[in-house]
């Protein structure tokens, strides 16, 4: 697929109703159409890899490759019910590039889109495969730690935040540095809306207070 193509897609929410009914018709083309039998197999092959690969750009950012926002939406609320049912610790954790728009404005658009990727890296790397990464909006990423308390991230939250600080980002030999704020809350409300709002007002404090720093809401 060209970049162009996968750019466009990348673009449109395909929702989870549009992927059920092209499924459904995948499975229908596959029952009707006369597909010669001696093609059946690398026919179908080839569809459902069409169908594959439409599905994972639908829940990745093209950028980064990271989960994207759709993709959040539906992971938050099944993980947060998930947490409930089995009494289980989950964390949410809202990192934010600190003065991105001035990296942007200093060295360009392409270096912002190269300092995302690297961002991006860096956090995948931080964390346990078994918490699940996103980019949430241009230079926001979230990560939702599951089996762990808002105390017990504080640990991988600080070893990144620490990373990022120390790291030398190169752009065209130029070494540029940049830090992060993260706010950070558990699962102790009633909805994800909540859960939500409470890591990013923990956000919020850690910009004003000063950013790159870590601010765990305890409730
Ligand atoms: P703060 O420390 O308060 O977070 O300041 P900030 O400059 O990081 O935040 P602000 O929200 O003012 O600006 C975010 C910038 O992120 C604005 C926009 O230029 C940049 N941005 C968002 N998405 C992309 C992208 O995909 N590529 C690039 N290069 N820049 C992006
Ligand atoms: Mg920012
Ligand atoms: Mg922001």
């Amino acid at each position: 697929m060209s970049d162009d193509l996968e750019n466009m897609m990348n673009q449109f929410d395909i929702p989870d109703e549009v992927m059920d009914k092209i499924q459904k018709n995948i499975e229908e083309i596959i029952t009707n159409f006369p597909i010669p039998e001696d093609n059946k197999l690398d026919v179908i092959k080839k569809i459902n890899f069409m169908y594959s690969h439409t599905k994972h750009l639908s829940m990745t950012d093209a950028l980064t490759g990271l989960y994207n926002r759709r993709y959040f939406d539906t992971t938050v609320e099944r993980e947060f019910l998930r947490s409930k049912r089995y009494h289980s610790d989950l964390t949410i954790a809202i990192i934010d590039i600190d003065f991105f728009k001035k990296i942007n404005d200093t060295y360009g658009h392409l270096c912002g889109d190269y300092i995302l990727k690297e961002v991006a890296y860096l956090i995948m790397d931080n964390f346990r495969k078994t918490d699940i990464v996103f980019r949430y909006g241009g230079e926001e990423f979230v990560a939702l730690l599951t089996e762990t308390s808002a105390q017990n991230s504080r640990i991988p939250l600080e070893r990144l935040r620490k990373t990022i600080e120390s790291y030398k980002f190169t752009y065209e030999n130029k070494e540029i540095n940049l830090t992060v704020s993260i706010g950070a809350a558990q699962n102790n409300f009633d909805g994800t809306t909540e859960f939500l709002n409470e890591a990013d007002k923990a956000l919020y404090e850690a910009k004003n207070t000063g950013r790159n720093r870590i601010i765990i809401n305890e409730k």
